[in-house]
């Protein structure tokens, strides 16, 4: 796996998985553009997804609801008040912090002192940051007295109070911008299902359990957004809302959490990587009843979060539903009179409306990405002293599936045959297949070993019936990504052999 994030950052820019976005004109902050081989890989991982989730369960429904959300759906989803982060600034360097960003980021005696005038440990960074946030004067004292330090400057800071900010992007609908004209980006896919349950459940007559499943774009005005792709402002998630009747909630919640790390393990992010972390009661969010946070082992980082899977007991469905009153809801929900929908379906046991709990396994596509990228990274030295990098990615995940390489670019022949192989493998619906047709064959393997492509087909004279030993005429070379090993395969055989490997 790699070692740092650096190395990563440098293969993503290289190879074209990863750019900043509108880099020609200074970057954007907190933006990235996925390059050629990073659409093909982020659309593997998505599909990935879909296919487990959606395709293989006999339980669920996709669904692709709009990015631009009414602001009552989110105000009643609960974000307009409480989607905050703590935000603090330097007075001086007018630098803007996530509180609890920069407290992490501290030297550890200035964090120890920190934790120790709120009375929490260091290593609950949350629980010092919501301490500090529930007494804002104190809290820029406590900041300059423990020395917090500026990570840009790297001064003692002088902070000024810590304050709640909303990370919510507005945008204004339609051509007059006024107050009542904008509506919300959403910071979550999950709103759109909670805001569809009652379509979903009339067009499908789907019963408890069921989930729908969506995989969509997300926006957070981060304050600090750092670490890569880890951290940005305009993301995508795959998010799964689960429908259970009550009293259920905590068997399925025990189930999606097996289910998602066996769907790591398949992408090939091994359990060893991954700490499942049950989120302590008091930095629970407001709707949960228990989350586990999927902490994976990042290059740099640590271990940080991947995947949040949440109970989210009946609170969505009960904050969007009209008639909340007769509803004998268990969680505490803002009251709703925009709403003109009932949000119920009939209990499973005794058919009496009612108002389902929620398990959420909430997934962001960029952090799988970094993930996945992290573990297929290898450096290897080769039997002949040679280093090479290798990315040992699942053959289902990688961006080009197989190489088709002509041994001499000037050799019509070869380059002709290479192009029809190069078609009729792409008739097979495996993923992109590549005519590689640049002349060099060893830059060719570095290449498509660093971007993960697990095959190399190459075409050569024998191929075409004129080298030495005529008995391979109509066959191909095919070398192994990992194993390096070389076989002669006919061409006949080809779309068998490889369809075998890489579906
Ligand atoms: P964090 O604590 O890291 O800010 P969160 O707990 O707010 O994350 P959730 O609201 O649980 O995150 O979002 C679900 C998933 O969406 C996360 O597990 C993560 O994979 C992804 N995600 C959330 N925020 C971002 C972001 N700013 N950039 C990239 N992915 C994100």
């Amino acid at each position: 796996p790699a070692q740092t994030m650096e190395e990563l950052v440098s293969l993503c820019k290289r190879r074209g998985f990863i750019f900043q976005s509108s880099e020609i004109y200074g970057g954007l902050q907190g933006f990235y553009d996925y390059g050629p081989l990073g659409v093909e890989l982020k659309n593997n991982i998505k599909n990935a997804w879909w296919r487990a989730n959606v395709h293989e369960r006999d339980d669920m429904e996709g669904l692709d609801a709009s990015i631009i959300m009414h602001r009552l759906a989110l105000r009643h989803s609960g974000h307009e008040a409480t989607f905050n982060d703590p935000m603090v600034d330097n007075k001086k360097t007018k630098k803007r912090y996530r509180l609890d960003h920069l407290i992490k980021d501290q030297k550890a005696d200035v964090l120890a002192k920190v934790a120790a005038a709120v009375n929490e440990a260091p290593e609950n960074i949350a629980a010092v940051s919501a301490r500090l946030m529930e007494q804002p004067a104190r809290a820029a004292e406590i900041l300059v007295e423990a020395g917090v330090r500026d990570a840009f400057s790297g001064e003692v800071g002088e902070w000024t109070e810590p304050r709640p900010f909303n990370m919510m992007f507005k945008t204004s609908i339609g051509p007059v911008a006024d107050e009542d004209s904008f509506g919300y980006l959403r910071p979550e896919t999950a709103q759109g299902i909670f805001v569809n349950f009652k379509n979903v459940v009339d067009s499908t007559s789907r019963r408890l359990p069921f989930g729908i499943a969506q995989i969509g774009k997300a926006f957070r005005n981060e304050i600090t957004p750092r670490n890569f792709v880890f951290r940005v402002r305009e993301m995508e998630q795959m998010e799964i809302e689960f429908f259970v009747a009550p009293g259920t909630d905590e068997e399925w919640h025990e189930h999606w959490l097996e289910q998602r790390l066996k769907w790591w393990e398949d992408q090939g992010v091994p359990r060893q990587k991954i700490i499942v972390e049950d989120v302590p009661a008091d930095d629970l969010a407001h709707y949960s009843k228990r989350t586990y946070d999927l902490m994976y082992d990042f290059p740099t980082l640590g271990h940080d979060e991947i995947e949040g899977i949440a109970n989210r007991t009946d609170f969505d469905l009960g904050s969007h539903t009209k008639g909340q009153a007769e509803l004998g809801l268990t969680a505490q929900v803002m009251e709703n009179s925009d709403s003109v929908a009932k949000l119920t379906i009939p209990h499973p046991e005794t058919n009496k409306p009612v108002v389902p709990f929620v398990i959420e396994p909430s997934a962001g596509v960029d952090r799988a990405l970094l993930a996945v990228l992290s573990e297929a990274y290898h450096k290897e030295t080769l039997e002949n002293g040679n280093e090479r990098t290798v990315l040992k990615l699942r053959p289902h995940l990688a961006p080009i599936k197989v190489a088709v390489i002509p041994l001499a670019r000037n050799k019509p022949e070869l380059v002709d045959l290479a192009r029809r192989i190069k078609a009729d493998l792409q008739r097979l619906g495996l993923g992109r297949i590549l005519l590689e047709d640049s002349g060099n064959i060893g830059k060719a393997y570095r290449r498509h070993d660093e971007v993960g492509t697990p095959y190399c087909v190459t075409v050569d004279f024998d191929t075409v019936g004129k080298g030495e030993d005529a008995s391979l005429t109509d066959t191909v070379t095919i070398r192994d990504r990992d194993t390096l090993a070389q076989e002669r395969v006919a061409i006949a055989d080809l779309a068998e052999w490889l369809t075998a490997r890489l579906r």
